[in-house]
C-alpha cells in the first residue's frame, strides 16, 4: 500500500504545482501586472489550469484510487491516508466529466473578463461587459451539462464550492434565516441614526491605517514568514503552498472599516490555510475543506472578535494615538457603535453584519436567475436596482455601486455567494462551542491575547484541512448540523444591547 500512496501522492504534487503556478499567475495579475500584460497572462493561467486539469484527469490517478480503496477500508475514517483516498476520488470523479479543453477555454475567458472589470467599473460600464458575462455564463452552462440530472442549472457549481447544497437547499435556509432577520433588521432602523457610523467615515491616512491593520493581523496569529500582504481592486486570500499564504486589502482614505475589516477577514482566511498541517500540502487535502467553513473563519476574526467590544477596549487606545485627529474626541463606546452600525447600505463587502446576509440573498438569487435564463443580462442592472429597493431600501446612484460592484461575476466566482452565508451561520456555531470550551475568552481579547482561541480553532477546525466535510465538522464540534438559531442569538443579544431593542 506504501508504494501506490506514495505513487498517487507524487502524482498529486505535481498536480498542486500548476495548480501552485496558476496561482501566483493569477495573485500577480491582481496585485502588480501592468494592464497591458493581462492578454497574454490570460493565455498562461488558462495553459496552466488545463494542464492541470490534463494531470489530474489521468487514468492513472483513476486506476491508482481503485487499487487503493480496497486497501484503505480497513484504516479508521480520520485516518490522513483514508481521507486522501476519500477525498480524492470525489473530487477525481467529478473532474473527469469535464473536458480539460472546456477548463482551458472557461480560463481563458475569465482572464480577460477580470481585466475588462477593472477598466469598466471605474469608468462606469456595464454594457461593454455584458457580451463577456453573457459569454461566461454559456461556458458555466456548458460545464453544468457536463453533470446531467441536476435540478438547477447553478447546482453542480454550488456543490463545487459548498458540497451537498443545491439551490433549493440554499433557499429553504436562505427563507427561514430571512424570516428571523427582517423583524430584528425593522427594530434596529427605528432606533438607529444614518450618522451612527460617522465617526470612522473621517480621513484616516492610509499609512496609519496600513500599520495598524497589519499589527492586529500579527496580534491574531498570521504568520507573515508564511505570508504577506499586497494591494488589489477587491481583497482575496490566496494559498499557493503552506509556506506561502498571501492576502490583499484596498484602502480608502475615508473610510476605516473598508481596509481595516478587510484585513482582518483576509487574515481570518489565511490563518485557516497557514494552520491545516503541513503533511497534507500538495494533497486535495491541502486547502480548507468548503467555502463556507473558510468564510466562517474570515467572518470569526473580523466580526466575532474584530468588532467585539472586548477587542477594542484593548486597541482602541492605541488607534486614537495612530489617528488623533480623527478619533481623540471620540469615546470608545461611540466608536463600538460606528463600527458595528446597521445601515442598509449599497456595498455588500462594507455592510454590517445584521444586513450582509441580505446582500447575499440578493446576489444568489440574481445569479441563479442568470444561469438558469429567468433573467437576461441586459435586464440585470434594472432588476438589480429593484431588489436593492425592495428588499434594503437603497438605490445605486449607478452601476459602480450596484452591479459591477465586486469582482465575483466578473473572476468566475459562480456557485459561491452562499457560502458567505452558511460561514456567518457557522461562525456562530463554531464560536459557542470554542466558547463552551474556554468560557474566558473575551477576557482574553481584551488583554489582546488571541492565541487560545486560535489554538482552539486549529486543533478543532484548521489542522484537518479538506478531511472532514462541513457538516462532518459541524457534527464534530457541535454535535448538531447546520442550525441558524445560534447566529439569530448571536445578532439579537449583541445588537439588542447597542440599539435598545
Ligand atoms: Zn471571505
Amino acid at each position: 500500500m506504501e508504494s501506490l500512496l506514495n505513487e498517487l501522492k507524487n502524482r498529486l504534487y505535481e498536480v498542486a504545482d500548476f495548480e501552485h503556478a496558476a496561482s501566483v499567475l493569477s495573485w500577480d495579475m491582481a496585485t502588480y501586472m501592468p494592464q497591458g500584460g493581462a492578454p497574454r497572462r490570460g493565455r498562461s493561467i488558462s495553459t496552466m489550469s488545463r494542464l492541470r486539469h490534463e494531470r489530474f484527469t489521468d487514468k492513472a490517478i483513476g486506476h491508482l484510487l481503485d487499487q487503493l480503496e480496497p486497501l484503505v477500508a480497513g484504516l479508521p475514517y480520520d485516518d490522513d491516508n483514508a481521507a486522501l483516498v476519500r477525498r480524492t476520488r470525489k473530487e477525481y470523479d467529478k473532474a473527469v466529466k469535464v473536458p480539460s479543453e472546456l477548463v482551458g477555454r472557461v480560463s481563458s475567458h475569465i482572464s480577460g473578463l477580470y481585466d475588462a472589470w477593472t477598466r469598466a467599473r471605474p469608468a462606469n460600464d456595464f454594457a461593454s461587459l455584458a457580451p463577456m458575462l453573457e459569454k461566461e455564463l454559456d461556458l458555466y452552462r456548458e460545464v453544468s451539462d457536463c453533470f446531467p440530472g441536476y435540478k438547477h442549472v447553478n447546482d453542480p457549481h454550488i456543490d463545487g464550492e459548498d458540497a451537498g447544497f443545491t439551490v433549493e437547499t440554499i433557499r429553504a435556509v436562505f427563507s427561514k434565516l430571512r424570516s428571523e432577520l427582517v423583524p430584528i433588521v425593522q427594530a434596529i432602523a427605528e432606533k438607529a441614526d444614518p450618522s451612527d457610523d460617522a465617526p470612522i467615515r473621517q480621513l484616516f491616512p492610509i499609512s496609519g491605517q496600513e500599520a495598524f491593520g497589519l499589527r492586529v493581523s500579527r496580534d491574531y496569529g498570521y504568520d507573515f514568514q508564511r505570508g504577506r500582504q499586497d494591494l488589489t481592486h477587491h481583497p482575496f486570500a490566496t494559498r499557493f503552498a503552506h509556506g506561502d499564504v498571501r492576502i490583499t486589502t484596498r484602502y480608502k482614505e475615508q473610510y476605516l472599516g473598508d481596509g481595516l475589516f478587510g484585513t482582518l477577514h483576509e487574515s481570518g482566511h489565511a490563518m485557516y490555510e497557514q494552520g491545516i498541517a503541513a503533511a497534507l500540502d500538495g494533497t486535495p487535502l491541502g486547502h480548507g475543506t468548503s467555502n463556507g467553513v473558510h468564510e466562517s473563519q474570515s467572518r470569526t476574526w473580523e466580526n466575532i472578535v474584530g468588532r467585539s467590544l472586548p477587542f477594542w477596549e484593548h486597541y482602541y487606545p492605541a488607534l486614537q494615538e495612530t489617528f488623533p485627529d480623527a478619533l481623540k474626541d471620540v469615546p470608545l463606546e461611540r466608536f463600538y457603535l460606528a463600527i458595528n452600525a446597521v445601515k442598509p447600505s449599497l456595498i455588500r463587502v462594507d455592510a454590517d453584519e445584521v444586513t450582509y446576509n441580505l446582500h447575499v440573498m440578493i446576489r444568489f438569487d440574481l445569479e441563479a436567475d442568470l444561469m438558469d435564463g429567468t433573467l437576461s443580462v441586459r435586464d440585470l442592472p434594472e432588476v438589480w436596482q429593484t431588489r436593492y429597493d425592495s428588499d434594503l431600501g437603497v438605490t445605486a446612484p449607478d452601476d459602480r455601486d450596484g452591479v459591477l460592484q465586486d469582482v465575483h461575476w466578473y473572476d468566475g466566482i459562480i456557485g459561491y455567494f452562499q457560502g458567505y452565508t452558511l460561514g456567518n451561520i457557522m461562525s456562530a456555531q463554531f464560536y459557542n462551542a470554542a466558547l463552551a470550551a474556554h468560557p474566558y475568552l473575551p477576557d482574553h481579547f481584551r488583554q489582546g491575547k488571541f492565541d487560545t482561541l486560535h489554538t482552539w480553532l486549529k486543533e478543532n477546525i484548521y489542522q484537518h484541512g479538506g478531511k472532514y466535510t462541513a457538516d462532518e465538522l459541524l457534527a464534530r464540534i457541535t454535535g448538531s448540523s447546520l442550525d441558524t438559531a445560534p447566529w439569530i442569538q448571536y445578532i439579537r443579544t449583541k445588537y439588542g444591547a447597542l440599539y435598545g431593542i
